[in-house]
C-alpha cells in the first residue's frame, strides 16, 4: 500500500474500490493505454518546453517540440501496451491515429503556451492535512510567474467549467500552492480535447477553464480525502455500480481486470 495519497489514487478508488484494491494493495498492475501514453508524450513535449524556458524566456520551435512528442511516443509504443478490443483489430491503424492527433496536439501547444512563463516545472510536493495520517502528494505540471498553476489534459471528452470547478485535483493544487506560497493561485486546465471524425478527420480544440479556489471552496477536497482514507484503512473497498446509465470503467474496454472480476463474473457457491 503506498505510504501516501494523491489525487489519481483517490480518483481510482472513487471509480471503484475494488479496481483500487487490486492496483495499490494485489499489485496487479495495467499497462498504459493508448489515450495515456498520448497523454504522457504530450506532456514530455510540455514539460521539455516549461523546463527551458524557465531560463531561456523562450519556447522551442513547434518542429522541435513534434519531435520530442513523437520520440517519447513511438518509445512508449514500443513497450507493453493495453488494446482494446478494437484497437487490437488494426494495432498499426491505431498507432498512426495517437500520432496524427499527438502532432495537431503540439500545433495548438505551441500557440497555446506562449503566455505561460514557469517558475516551477513537473515539481513534486508533500503537504501534511491535519486529521488525514498520510501525506497528500502530487506533482504540478507547472506554475507561473503570474500565479497561475497549470494541468494540462489530453482528453476525448470535454471538460466544462461545472466540471473544472468541482475538480478536486484543482482543489489540491490549489491547497498546496497556499501551504507552499501562501496563498492560493488561479488554477488553470490547458484542455486539449481530441476528435476523430469520419467528415473531419482529426481534430484538437484547446480550451482554458480556470478557478480561484479559496479557504472555503476546497472544503469539498478535505472531506473526500478524509473519507476516502478512513474507508481504505477500514478496508471498504466497493465495486463500481454497473450496468445501464453507469459508469463506463467497468466495463471490459476500461478495465483489465473485467475478466477476472469477482464482481463480474459468476462461480458456483456453495455447491448449488
Ligand atoms: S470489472 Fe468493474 S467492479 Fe471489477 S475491478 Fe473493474 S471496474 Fe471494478
Amino acid at each position: 500500500m503506498p505510504n501516501h495519497l494523491s489525487i489519481s489514487q483517490i480518483d481510482k478508488y472513487l471509480g471503484c474500490g475494488e479496481s483500487y484494491r487490486l492496483h495499490y494493495i494485489e499489485n496487479k498492475k495495467s499497462p498504459p493505454n493508448v489515450a495515456m501514453i498520448k497523454g504522457s508524450a504530450f506532456h514530455k513535449a510540455a514539460e521539455i518546453n516549461n523546463t527551458q524556458k524557465k531560463k531561456s524566456k523562450k519556447d522551442i520551435s513547434v518542429e522541435q517540440l513534434k519531435e520530442i512528442a513523437s520520440n517519447d511516443l513511438n518509445s512508449r509504443l514500443s513497450c507493453e501496451v493495453w488494446y482494446t478490443k478494437k484497437q487490437k483489430m488494426n494495432i498499426s491503424k491505431t498507432k498512426g491515429d495517437a500520432k496524427d492527433s499527438l502532432i495537431m496536439a503540439i500545433d495548438q501547444l505551441s500557440i497555446h503556451t506562449k503566455d505561460v512563463m514557469p517558475i516551477e516545472v513537473e515539481a513534486e510536493f508533500d503537504i501534511q492535512i491535519p486529521g488525514i495520517k498520510k501525506p497528500l502528494k502530487a506533482v504540478i505540471d507547472c506554475i507561473t510567474d503570474d500565479n497561475r498553476v497549470i494541468d494540462y489534459k489530453v482528453t476525448s471528452t470535454k471538460i466544462s467549467q461545472f466540471d473544472t470547478n468541482i475538480n478536486i485535483q484543482l482543489m489540491a493544487y490549489a491547497l498546496i500552492h497556499r501551504v507552499n506560497y501562501g496563498f492560493f493561485p488561479k488554477t488553470e486546465f490547458h484542455s486539449y480535447l481530441t476528435k476523430n471524425t469520419k467528415t473531419y478527420g482529426h481534430q484538437i480544440i484547446f480550451d482554458n477553464l480556470s478557478i480561484h479556489h479559496n479557504e472555503d471552496t476546497i472544503s469539498p477536497l478535505l472531506n473526500t480525502i478524509k473519507v476516502v482514507s478512513e474507508s481504505i484503512e477500514k478496508g471498504i473497498f466497493m465495486p463500481a455500480a454497473k450496468g445501464i446509465n453507469k459508469p463506463f470503467s467497468c466495463s471490459p474496454n476500461h478495465c483489465m481486470h473485467y475478466q477476472n472480476c469477482k464482481y463480474i463474473n459468476g462461480k458456483p457457491m456453495f455447491g448449488l
